[in-house]
């Protein structure tokens, strides 16, 4: 893909968010570049990068917890682990998008995760209220399971399924929020312009098939 044809927005440090949620964004980053998939998570480091700039890791404390695990063995092996889910994580995916579910092996090991990393929450005074926060409180590697499978939890459980959609022309999945429902392509910037250009080109044929 050119860089001319990256749209501004489409793109944060090197990855795709186009899908409205972060575990759709997650599912984009082995895009298609250059006629190849490409993988955006070849190392840990890039993982690091993807976590801050999806928003999943915000705080200073958290980041530097991240720089630490860069050269350590059970962030690459965890890494692998993430890879691997996040294939499987596309399957299920594309089932629902066909309006079937998940198959039962993808629910059986999503749950075993949920069990495993369980989500902790905490009260905190907000003004007269109080608001419900998750603490998450990374101790090794693994342990960056838990925004992965919450945000998939929630995918499956709390997303309208049918605005859940591949994009037309490409391999990237993104969460339809347009008003009509109607939205066909993961950007305007890369796939829908390429496609709108195509199809002027396509009627200006049709109407001087001399000039073609
Ligand atoms: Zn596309």
């Amino acid at each position: 893909m050119p860089a001319a044809s990256q749209g501004a927005n489409d793109w944060i440090d090197g990855f795709l968010f186009v899908a409205n949620m972060p575990i759709l964004d997650f599912l984009n980053t082995e895009p298609v570049l250059a006629d190849e998939p490409t993988e955006l998570l070849p190392d840990f480091q890039a993982l690091e990068r993807w976590l801050i700039a999806s928003g999943m890791v915000t705080s200073p404390g958290l980041r530097a917890i991240l720089r630490g695990w860069r050269h350590s063995t059970r962030a690459t092996a965890f890494l692998q682990k993430l890879i691997a889910f996040r294939e499987r994580l596309r399957e299920a995916v594309l089932r629902m998008e066909k309006g079937s579910s998940p198959i039962h092996a993808f629910l059986s090991e999503l749950n075993s995760l949920l069990r495993q990393y369980p989500r902790h929450t905490s009260l905190r005074k907000r003004g007269a209220k109080f608001v419900r926060e998750t603490i998450f409180s990374p101790r090794e590697p693994a342990d960056l399971w838990a925004p992965f499978i919450e945000a998939t939890a929630n995918l499956l459980s709390e997303t309208q399924s049918s605005r859940i959609r591949k994009c037309e022309s490409c391999v990237l999945h993104f969460f339809d929020t347009s008003k009509k429902g109607s939205r066909r392509w993961c950007s305007m910037n890369i796939c829908g312009n390429k496609f709108k250009v195509a199809a002027y080109q396509k009627r200006k044929r049709r109407n001087n098939p001399a000039t073609a």
